[in-house]
């Protein structure tokens, strides 16, 4: 027996599921009760596992004592889940991205207001320690005014699993990694988009996307390229930003990096010319000694409350939730901009204008 408030069943007990699992049995108030997936093999694993196999979802959603359902499926059925959920007077936790078209989730939302009960997505690299040590260089100015960011992520394994080749299933890397990126830049600059330029690449002749390059710009000044690669043998930094009087790097998500800024006023030696090729080049030489401090990336202080103690507080009614859906929903819409503009090949301007027309 548990003495945890909140019984909770996973929906889809693949990878993520059973992430959900191991990480839940840490938490203080969401006990696991009980899994539900399609595949006979899972609800062995489950049963193994310790956890309850429920036959059916409507066997999940018929039990009162359950409170939570966390849907970890592929993205194409966690609409019809989550509205029957909602529905069966459920709180919702929903793996990104949450649907494949922004609609579903405009339907989501509105099936949670009508039952009253909670709608949260799983943004969890919100929480990731290289995103918040950039975000603290973004708000606290560290490198001066930011003025461009640079969001990759790089793998050489190409796509991975099965129903992420298809997109009936929401499969292909937009939607799949481009969705984490996209919904940190947005969640780190306040300011409305001013254009939005993409290309997806097909290098793997799949019919989904294997990567694909973004540029947005803000209308705070701020420019950004987020890029995901299936087909990079060598990796370029996790981020790489720039402000008005520095520079920050972050290689990889052990947080190897550093900040490099400029001195101001100090007694500074002009660069010495240095060969460069066929040429000389004074413009492209490392500045001299004095001209620049190199430092140690800073130190995150500020511990924002877990994902999963955050959803219980804004279940009682404690707090606002850190992922909201609207954001989520602003991040699908840009995503679908993404789509439009690598498929039309232009430039699209006033995303911000458009969609809050929509919503
Ligand atoms: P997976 O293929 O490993 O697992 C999905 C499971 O869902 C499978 O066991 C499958 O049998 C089951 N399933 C399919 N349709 C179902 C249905 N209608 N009802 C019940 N079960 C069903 O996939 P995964 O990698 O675990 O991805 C699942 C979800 O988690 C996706 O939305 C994915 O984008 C997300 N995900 C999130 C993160 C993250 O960091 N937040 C990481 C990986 C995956």
């Amino acid at each position: 027996m548990t003495n945890r408030n909140y019984q909770l069943v996973i929906v889809g007990y693949g990878g993520m599921g059973s992430y959900h699992a191991k990480l839940l049995k840490e938490n203080q108030s969401i006990n696991v009760v009980g899994t539900y997936d399609i595949l006979e093999e899972k609800r062995a694993a489950s049963l193994a596992d310790g956890y309850k196999a429920y036959e059916s979802l409507s066997a999940v959603l018929s039990d009162d004592a359950v409170d939570f359902v966390l849907i970890a499926t592929p993205n194409d059925v966690h609409k019809e889940i989550a509205i029957a959920a909602l529905n069966a007077k459920k709180h919702v936790i929903c793996e990104k991205p949450v649907t494949i078209y922004s609609e579903e989730l405009i339907e989501i939302m509105q099936a949670a207001k009508l039952n009253d009960r909670k709608f949260i997505v799983h943004q969890n690299r919100r929480w990731d320690e290289d995103f918040l040590t950039i975000k603290k260089v973004y708000d606290e100015q560290i490198i001066g005014n930011v003025f461009h960011i640079e969001s990759r992520v790089q793998g050489a394994n190409g796509i991975p699993g099965d129903w992420r080749h298809l997109k009936a299933y929401g499969g292909g890397m937009l939607l799949d990694w481009g969705v984490h990126l996209l919904d940190q830049l947005l969640f780190m600059v306040d300011s409305k988009i001013e254009s939005v330029y993409a290309n997806l690449s097909y290098i793997l002749g799949d019919e989904v996307d294997d990567g694909f390059q973004v540029c947005i710009t803000f209308e705070n000044g701020c420019t950004s390229l987020v890029e995901v690669g299936t087909t990079n043998f060598i990796q370029l930094p996790r981020w790489y930003v720039k402000g008005t009087s520095g520079t920050a790097v972050i290689q990889d998500w052990d947080l190897n990096g550093k900040i490099v800024t400029q001195n101001r006023g100090a007694d500074v030696e002009a660069p010495k010319p240095i060969k460069a090729g066929q040429g000389l080049t004074k413009t492209m030489a490392p500045p001299s000694e004095l001209a620049v401090s190199t430092s140690a990336l800073p130190k995150i202080e500020t511990v924002m409350e877990s994902f999963y103690d955050n959803v219980i507080s804004v279940v009682e009614g404690k707090a606002e939730p850190i992922v909201k859906n609207e954001e989520v929903l602003r991040v699908l819409q840009l995503m679908e901009t993404i789509f439009k503009s690598a498929e039309t090949n232009e430039v699209i301007k006033d995303f911000d204008n458009i969609t809050s027309k929509i919503n």
